[in-house]
C-alpha cells in the first residue's frame, strides 16, 4: 500500500479526552474514530489489526474443533424471557421495539440464541459433543464507556458455546478452551494469566478470567511471580490430554480483586506480585442453566432424556487491539507484535520526487510484495522527520529507510521498531533479512 493513497488520518496533537496510551495512540494513528460514547468506526489501519486478531482467534478455535457460525446482533426478547434473563440483565441491555411493537434487543451475548438453535436441531446423544462459536458485535450500555475500544458500548467479541452429555465431557470442553486461550494470546505476543473468577450474571460454578498485566488495567490483581516468566506451554500437545496443563496453571495463585486471599498472599512472600490487569477473555461452565429452561436435551443410548451440559467462552476481540497497545508501546508510538501488525514493513522514501530514489524504492516495494510481505510504502513528498515520526507512531515491526546518499552506494537502513536497532546494510541483504523466516 502506498501511504500517499492510504486513508490514515494521523493526528499530531494528543486528543484531550483520551486518558490512556492505547486510546490516544489509536486516535493519533488514525485507527479508529468515535461515533458516539463507546461506539467507534474502524478505519483501514485499525481494521487490519482487528482482522489479524480475528484470524488468530478463528484459527485457534478451529484447531480445537469449535465450528464457526454467525448469529444476529438483534435478538427477540422472547428468547431471553425463556431463560429468565430479560428482566435480570438490567440497564446494560439495549432494548428496542420494532414497528409491530415487538420487544427486541441488541445482543450483549448469545447463550439464549445458540441454545435455541441447538435445541431445535439436535435430538440424539450421537450428536454430542459439539462446540460452536461466532465473532459478532455486541452491545452493552456500559455506565462508563471509556478507554476507547477497551470499554466500549459496541464491541467485537468471540463467544463460543459447548454442549456435552455429562460433567466429564463439559470439563474436557472447558479444558480445551482454557489451554487454547493461552495459546491464542501467546500468538499475539501476550502472556495472559488465567484467574479464578466469579460467574456474574451468566451464572455457574467453574469460571476463569484471562488477564494481561498493564498499569492501566481496570482490575487489581495478585499472582505468583512464575506467571510472568514461564515456559509451561512449551512442547504441549494440544491434541492430547490437557487436564495436566490446566492444573499447572490453576495450581499457582492468581486472583482478581474480588477473589484475593490475604492468607495465601502472605504465604507467598517474595513470590507474590501485585499489579493491574486487563481482562481479555472469560470462560464459564454453567451446566444446565440454559439447556434446562430452553429444552436443549437429547435422547441417550437407552432412550432416557439427557439435558445438555453447557459452557461459554468469550474473547474481547476489539478490546485486544487496545490491550496489545497497552502492552507494547513507547513514547513515540505503538510497537506491534508481528502477528497482529497492520503491515510488517514500512518503506520510507527519504527523497520522494528524486528519480533515482523513487525508482529504487519502487523496486524494493515490488520485491517485498512479490515475496508476500505486507508493505506500507511512504512515498509522500514530506520531510524526513515527519515520516520517521509517523512510522514510529503506527508501530510497524520493520522500517526500511532509503535515501539518495545511501542508495548511491546500494545501501539502505533497516530499523527494528521494538529494539530501536538501526543498521546500514546493502539493499540485497535488507531484502533477504525481511523475506527470510
Ligand atoms: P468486564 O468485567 O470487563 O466488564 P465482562 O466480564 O462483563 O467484562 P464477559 O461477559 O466476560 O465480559 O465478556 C467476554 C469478554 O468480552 C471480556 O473478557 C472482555 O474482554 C470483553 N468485553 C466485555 N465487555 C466489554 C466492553 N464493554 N468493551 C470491550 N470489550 C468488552
Ligand atoms: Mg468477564
Amino acid at each position: 500500500m502506498r501511504l500517499s493513497r492510504f486513508f490514515m488520518p494521523t493526528m499530531k496533537e494528543t486528543p484531550a479526552d483520551a486518558q490512556i496510551a492505547s486510546h490516544r495512540l489509536m486516535l493519533r494513528a488514525g485507527m479508529v474514530r468515535q461515533s458516539s460514547a463507546g461506539i467507534y468506526s474502524w478505519l483501514p489501519l485499525g481494521l487490519r489489526v482487528l482482522k489479524n486478531i480475528t484470524r488468530i482467534v478463528e484459527e485457534e478455535q478451529d484447531a480445537i474443533g469449535c465450528q464457526q457460525v454467525l448469529m444476529p446482533t438483534i435478538q427477540p426478547a422472547e428468547l431471553w424471557r425463556q431463560s429468565g434473563r430479560y428482566d435480570a440483565y438490567g440497564p446494560e441491555m439495549l432494548r428496542i421495539t420494532d414497528r409491530h411493537d415487538r420487544d427486541m434487543l441488541y445482543g450483549p451475548t448469545n447463550e439464549e440464541q445458540i441454545t435455541q438453535i441447538f435445541a431445535d436441531a439436535v435430538r440424539s446423544y450421537r450428536d454430542l459433543p459439539k462446540m460452536l462459536y461466532h465473532i459478532q458485535w455486541k452491545f452493552r450500555d456500559e455506565v462508563r464507556p471509556r478507554f476507547g475500544v477497551m470499554r466500549g458500548r459496541e464491541f467485537l467479541m468471540k463467544d463460543a458455546y459447548s454442549f456435552d452429555l455429562d460433567y466429564d465431557g463439559a470439563r474436557k470442553s472447558y479444558q480445551k478452551h482454557f489451554v487454547s486461550y493461552l495459546k491464542t494470546y501467546a500468538r499475539m505476543g501476550l502472556k495472559a494469566i488465567p484467574m479464578a473468577a466469579d460467574t456474574g450474571p451468566i451464572g455457574g460454578d467453574m469460571s476463569h478470567e484471562f488477564l494481561i498485566l498493564a498499569d492501566t488495567g481496570e482490575s487489581e490483581i495478585a499472582c505468583h511471580k512464575d506467571f510472568l516468566d514461564n515456559n509451561w506451554l512449551d512442547g504441549v500437545d494440544f491434541d492430547g490430554d490437557l487436564s495436566g496443563v490446566m492444573d499447572t496453571f490453576t495450581g499457582k495463585y492468581a486472583a482478581t480483586d474480588d477473589k484475593r486471599d490475604p492468607a495465601q498472599e502472605a504465604a507467598l512472600g517474595d513470590d507474590l506480585i501485585t499489579a493491574r490487569g486487563i481482562e481479555v477473555g472469560h470462560i464459564f461452565y454453567f451446566g444446565k442453566k440454559y439447556s434446562e429452561p430452553m429444552g436443549a436435551k437429547v435422547t441417550g443410548p437407552d432412550g432416557q432424556e439427557i439435558v445438555c451440559e453447557m459452557g461459554s467462552y468469550g474473547i474481547g476481540v476489539s478490546r485486544l487491539v487496545g490491550a496489545i497497545i497497552e502492552a507494547f508501546h513507547d513514547d513515540a508510538g505503538i510497537i506491534w507484535p508481528e502477528a497482529v501488525a497492520p503491515f510488517r514493513v514500512g518503506l520510507i522514501n527519504l527523497r520522494a520526487g528524486d528519480a533515482a530514489c523513487d525508482q529504487a524504492c519502487q523496486e524494493m516495494y515490488e520485491q517485498l510484495m512479490g515475496a508476500g510481505q505486507d508493505v506500507l510504502y511512504d512515498d509522500r513528498d514530506e520531510r524526513a522527520g515527519g515520516k520517521f515520526a509517523d512510522m514510529d507512531l503506527i508501530g510497524l515491526p520493520w522500517q526500511l529507510i532509503a535515501g539518495p546518499r545511501g542508495l548511491e552506494k546500494g545501501m539502505v537502513e533497516l530499523k527494528n521498531r521494538a529494539t530501536g536497532e538501526r543498521v546500514e546494510i546493502s539493499r540485497e541483504s535488507a531484502l533477504a533479512r525481511l523475506t527470510q523466516g
